[in-house]
């Protein structure tokens, strides 16, 4: 597609063909079975792929942004879902970036490694949903004037990959709403141990779901973490998170890019095939109109998709673009997932056709990580100026 794209060709072919050992039957079986694609996040993660943003000294292999978000995107575009693993990238950034000396050592090799995994990010509640700054779980810190540990109280919900994860940031406050000045003030990070935590306090109950995606309702009751597990400064938990949106949008941004493409490739494939009144039926102008618009329109999302790893590379601020992105891009693999079912006509529910999967998966993006009309009010207030809503 795009020549944007060429320079990034080494790592795609290689993302491309490990790909390859994983063919459609592979995430079909997973996505009926609802089950977990071990054996892929595996491969992928022993290939060096889910490490790409550590720097390093700490054995990744400190890639960019844009290197990072072609991974996803080819995994997208190779019919697979990135949703599976995705988090270990952004996640670990929030550690990365704010993480002490100490922890940075302690756990960056080894996620390099594959030895521990950084799969899961605890920021929804049940009854605050995007509303953030209002979430209900708290951490309480005990243990005399010291402290040395925080005492975890509260729940969230849809948090993702908690099955397949060893370690877990988790965003909770430690200083009530009503004691802050500004909203966004006391809450806190923490990087949970999830073996030390379940079942001592933490409560794990899977939350069955339109994809094959792992996730689950979280029940904190009076769970003791360390202190040291502590990230950053205490009461800055908010503004480390938000930090971290900017990359996470750019790659799911990637990955609804890689999903149109897939889309269009089959839509394409099929209408060049397909004969019905003797004749192909893309070359009826009605079928072939609405895959040239879904192309350019992913062509469009590609675009803003760059400049935004760019500009996140280049240490520029990328707020807009981030979000323009993922926003352009999550309409433009929905488009495509929708032209391509219908061009398909009926076989398209068919799910050996592996449409339908794609279909389902792909719809997720226009409500996760952030919902559509978050995406719209942020540009509404912060790039043009408009009154904030709420
Ligand atoms: C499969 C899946 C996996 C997920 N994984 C994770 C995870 O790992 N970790 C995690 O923390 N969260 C996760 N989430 C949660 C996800 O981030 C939220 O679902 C999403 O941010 C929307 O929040 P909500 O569901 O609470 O919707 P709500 O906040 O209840 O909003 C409902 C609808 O109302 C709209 N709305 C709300 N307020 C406004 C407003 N002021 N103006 C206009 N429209 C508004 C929203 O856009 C949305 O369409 C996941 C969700 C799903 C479905």
């Amino acid at each position: 597609m795009t020549d944007t794209t060429d320079r990034f060709r080494d790592i795609r072919d290689a993302v491309r063909d490990l790909c390859r050992q994983f063919p459609d039957e592979y995430f079909r079986k997973v996505d009926e079975q609802r089950a977990y694609p071990a054996e892929f996040v595996e491969a992928l993660t022993k290939a060096g792929w889910l490490a790409a943003l550590i720097p390093q000294e700490y054995g990744g292999s400190g890639l960019g942004l844009a290197e990072a978000s072609v991974i996803m995107e080819q995994i997208n575009r190779s019919g697979g879902n990135s949703g599976a693993c995705h988090g270990q990238m952004y996640n670990m950034g929030t550690l990365l970036r704010h993480g002490s000396a100490a922890q940075k050592q302690a756990y960056l090799p080894k996620i390099a490694s594959g030895e521990l995994r950084l799969q899961s990010m605890a920021v929804t509640e049940p009854s605050t949903g995007t509303d953030t700054t209002k979430i209900k779980t708290t951490a309480v810190k005990v243990g005399g004037k010291s402290g040395d540990r925080y005492v975890v109280n509260g729940q969230k919900v849809w948090i993702s990959r908690v099955q397949h994860s060893d370690l877990m940031i988790l965003l909770a406050r430690t200083t009530p709403l009503a004691e802050v000045s500004r909203r966004a003030d006391g809450m806190s990070i923490f990087l949970v141990d999830l073996h030390q935590a379940v079942g001592k306090g933490l409560t794990v109950r899977p939350i069955a779901n339109m994809v094959n995606h792992e996730t689950n309702e979280l029940f904190f009751d009076a769970l003791e973490i360390p202190a040291d597990t502590l990230i950053g400064e205490e009461g800055k938990g908010f503004r480390y998170i938000l930090d971290g949106l900017n990359a996470e949008r750019s790659l799911i941004a990637a990955e609804c890019i890689g999903d149109a493409w897939w889309f269009i490739n089959r839509a394409s494939a099929y209408a060049n095939e397909r004969r019905v009144f003797n004749r192909p039926i893309g070359k009826n102008q009605g079928v072939q109109f609405p895959i040239a618009e879904a192309y350019v329109e992913t062509e469009a999302a590609n675009l803003m998709r760059f400049d935004a790893c760019r500009r996140f590379d280049a240490h520029e601020a990328c707020g807009p673009q981030a979000n323009m992105a993922k926003h352009l891009a999550a309409k433009a693999s929905w488009e495509a997932a929708n032209v391509c079912l219908q061009t398909h006509g009926g076989f398209g529910f068919a799910c050996e056709y592996d449409i339908e999967r794609k279909f389902r998966e792909t719809r997720l993006y226009q409500v996760a990580p952030i919902s559509t009309n978050l995406i719209l009010s942020y540009i509404a207030e912060h790039v043009l100026g408009l009154p904030r809503s709420f």
